[in-house]
């Protein structure tokens, strides 16, 4: 998504990471490319006394993350009240075996931002930000879309957090055995994982000539590096 990124800010106490310090990544791009990649994301929130942590798409834009759903939606009536949210995002790109168990972990990009959800409530604002959501998935869709209608973007309930408090957190390398078990015979090593796409399946009805879209941020995905 293309707005004028803003620089890191340094870590509050809240977002610096602690556990493994150096996996702790607060730079502004590396936060942002890390949303823009993950498919989807968990928002947390408390109901009542009681945490929920709903799992949803996201998308953003610029300085923002963004989330939507039904007004019926538990969650985004939950925002109706004055309460902050954490929303994770994360990509799964390895599994990293070790030669022992302690020593096994996974390679990763995540990102945890937290804030106050604010509503997203003029239509041609909501229209406009649902518009970047669709393109950033599917490039040029909207535009060939029965155009959306008052009726279902008053349905539509969308909600967005500022990115001033995110921290990252990326694991990508190899094995980390220490040198007195590299001779224990067993496979050690790295297996990447890459979310990949399937073949299209059409419609009933659809004609031969349309073709499905191009998802080229999905084709364009995977690990870091491959080990
Ligand atoms: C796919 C995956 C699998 C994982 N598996 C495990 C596991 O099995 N066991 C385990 O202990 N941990 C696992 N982690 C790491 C886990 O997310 C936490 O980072 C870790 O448990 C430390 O938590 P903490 O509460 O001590 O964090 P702290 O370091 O105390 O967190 C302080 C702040 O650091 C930031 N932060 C912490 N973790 C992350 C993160 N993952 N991404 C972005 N910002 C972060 C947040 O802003 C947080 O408020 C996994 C992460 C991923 C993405």
């Amino acid at each position: 998504m293309t707005q004028r990124p803003v620089r890191a800010r340094p870590p509050s106490t809240f977002t610096k990471v602690r556990r493994v310090a150096d996996r702790g990544v607060y730079d502004r791009a590396a936060i942002d490319a890390v949303l823009d990649a993950a498919t989807y994301a968990t928002v947390a929130h408390v109901i009542g006394q009681r945490p929920v942590a709903t799992p949803t798409l996201h998308w953003r834009i610029g300085d923002r993350v963004y989330w939507h759903g039904s007004v019926a939606s538990r969650m985004l009536k939950s925002h109706q009240a004055p309460s902050d949210v954490c929303l994770t995002a994360m990509i799964f790109d390895g599994w990293v075996l070790a030669r022992s168990a302690f020593n096994h972990t996974v390679n990763y990009r995540s990102v945890l931002c937290f804030g106050r959800p604010e509503p997203v409530d003029d239509i041609a604002e909501k229209t406009r930000v649902l518009k970047v959501f669709m393109d950033h998935w599917f490039p040029g869709r909207w535009e060939r879309l029965r155009p959306v209608n008052k009726r279902e973007l008053g349905a539509t309930a969308i909600y967005s957090i500022p990115l001033t408090e995110a921290s990252a957190k990326i694991r990508d390398g190899g094995v980390g055995d220490p040198a007195k078990d590299l001779h224990w015979p067993v496979w050690a090593g790295v297996v990447p994982v890459t979310e990949r796409l399937g073949r299209p399946v059409a419609d009933a009805g659809v004609s031969a000539d349309l073709k499905p879209p191009a998802m080229p941020r999905l084709r364009r995905r995977g690990p870091l590096r491959n080990v």
